[in-house]
This record gives structure tokens, sequence and C-alpha cells, in this order.
């Protein structure tokens, strides 16, 4: 007998924050960089959404020097995960690039297409 009042459309916390918790797991987690663009006009709110969503701790803003950008470097189990943490009004426009490294100077592109 419950009687959910509130909208189920806009979860507070993000998958991967769920994921994270199981540290055994953590070999899953890809990690991925977060490109989240806004307009020159947009700063206030732009850093006030992240704000909101409770990742302002973890972006990183290019507007001081003229690129009305934010970056963060996540992990997530993801791509869909890792765009979550943008806000929804900014997540169409963002980019989300997976990270790798490579253990030597020749990385093994070729062999890794599929
Ligand atoms: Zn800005």
């Amino acid at each position: 007998m419950q009687a959910p009042t509130r909208p189920t459309s806009l979860p507070n916390k993000p998958m991967f924050f769920l994921g994270a918790k199981k540290s055994e797991r953590m070999s899953n987690m890809d990690r991925y960089v977060i490109e989240s663009a806004h307009t020159a006009g947009d700063c206030d709110k732009a850093v006030k959404e992240i704000a909101l969503a409770g990742f302002l701790h973890q972006f990183e803003w290019g507007c001081e020097d003229g690129v009305h950008s934010a970056w963060a470097i996540i992990e997530a189990e993801n791509r869909e995960h890792a765009r979550q943490i943008v806000p929804w009004m900014m997540r169409d426009k963002a980019r989300i690039v997976k990270l790798v490294k490579f253990e030597q100077a020749d990385p093994l592109h070729k062999n890794r297409s599929e």
C-alpha cells in the first residue's frame, strides 16, 4: 500500500555510483571523459545545474580561458551511465569519450578494432 508522490523520471543518483559500491567489480568500470559545452551566457546556469546534480567537484571548467565547456573524468560501467551525470538539459550536447591507457608506445590499435 504505497502511494508514491514523487515523479520517478529523474533519478537523483546516476547508476555508476551504485555500481561503484561493488568494489570487487571495479575492473568492469571504464573511464570516460565527459565534455559538456555551454554558451558564454549560460555559465551560471551550467554551474548551478551541475552543482544541483551533485557533481560540481567532479568538473573542471574552461570558462575563464574563454572555452565554455566543463570536463570530468569519471568511472562508469558504460557510456550511458557516464552520460547520466550530465544534467539533462545539457546532455544532448555532451561528448562522452571512453579513455584507455596504452602500455607501450606502439599501441595495439589495429589488433583491437573489433
Ligand atoms: Zn562558461
